[in-house]
């Protein structure tokens, strides 16, 4: 590492081939706070052996793409890959002694258990949206549905390209379970995503409803409204591209870099969980 490159947090990128692996190596490379230490992917396909920055898109960078994560010392390992990777990369930074942020979505309750294990020896930041906005807008739901309470309905919107197979998002879900957790209501019992089902009913007093749409190519757009008589308060969420989540993963790198054992998330990282 040069002289001029000893006060950056160096990073290891694992999924470097993925589509948030390549957001990522873009990011890391345009920050003057983080420097490119390793990229990842499986052995095999098309990008084992070829320089990350040139995978990436842009020019090269003097790292090469490798098939196994061997982090070094003081490096944070930043995981975007695939849910049946993820056990091995946690017991890799484990054996290293080095924090992880993981973004990868869809692991096992197994790998949550050991996550929960590792969370022990190393700092670990996990979050399945590692937007700023979403963070903040999850929160502002919580206290904006304490402040207002049930008299106030809350209904939630949703759009997301065309590609998206579940609906609605999991960021839906999380925020309609933020505005009830806030106002004392189980979200499982209030939610409702189909008005048709009960169409002879005006709209129940607790319900929390949610309507998703699809199409085209949004990365993704989502709006808590709360509905009072003669006025409505709406806050609204939009996503650009996939490099919303890569800088907000790479920020929690750099700020993971300096934490003790534990296992934390966005919330965290902007420090909003002491904000009640
Ligand atoms: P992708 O399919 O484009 O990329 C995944 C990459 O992981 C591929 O290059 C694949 O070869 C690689 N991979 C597979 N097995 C591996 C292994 N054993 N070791 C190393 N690399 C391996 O997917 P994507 O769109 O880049 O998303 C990656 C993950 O990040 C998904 O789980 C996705 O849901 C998640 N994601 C999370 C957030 C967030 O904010 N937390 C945002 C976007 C995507």
């Amino acid at each position: 590492m040069s002289e001029s490159e000893e006060h950056l947090t160096p990073v290891v990128i694992v999924g470097a081939r993925g589509r948030m692996g390549k957001a990522l190596i873009c990011e890391v490379v345009a920050s003057d706070h983080l420097v490119l230490d390793g990229a990842v992917d499986r052995s095999g396909g098309p990008g084992r052996g070829q320089d990350a920055g040139v995978l990436a898109g842009l020019h090269s960078i003097g790292v090469t793409v490798t098939d196994s994560l061997n982090p070094r010392r003081h490096t944070v390992v930043v995981d975007f890959s695939l849910p049946e990777a993820t056990q091995n990369n946690i017991r890799r930074c484990l054996d290293a002694r080095v924090p992880l942020v993981l973004g990868t979505t869809g692991i096992s309750a197994e790998t949550v258990a050991l996550l929960r294990e590792a969370a022990e020896t190393i700092p670990i930041v996990s979050a399945a949206n590692f937007s700023v906005g979403i963070t903040l807008l999850t929160k502002l739901a919580g206290l904006a549905a304490r402040a207002l309470g049930t008299d106030w309905n809350a209904e939630i919107f949703e759009i997301h390209h065309k590609h998206k197979r579940d609906a609605p998002s999991g960021t839906a879900l999380r925020i309609g379970k933020a505005v009830a957790k806030a106002t004392g209501r189980v979200f499982a019992d209030v939610v409702t995503t189909d008005r048709s089902k009960n169409h002879t009913q005006p709209r129940g007093k607790d319900e929390i409803g949610i309507v998703a749409a699809r199409g085209g190519d949004s990365a993704g757009e989502h709006t808590l409204m709360f509905l009072s008589d003669g006025e409505r308060l709406e806050l609204t969420h939009r996503a650009g591209d996939r490099a919303i989540f890569a800088r907000g993963a790479l920020r929690a790198a750099q700020w993971i870099a300096d934490q003790k054992p534990g296992l934390y998330d966005m919330r965290d990282v902007l420090g909003l969980s002491d904000l009640s």
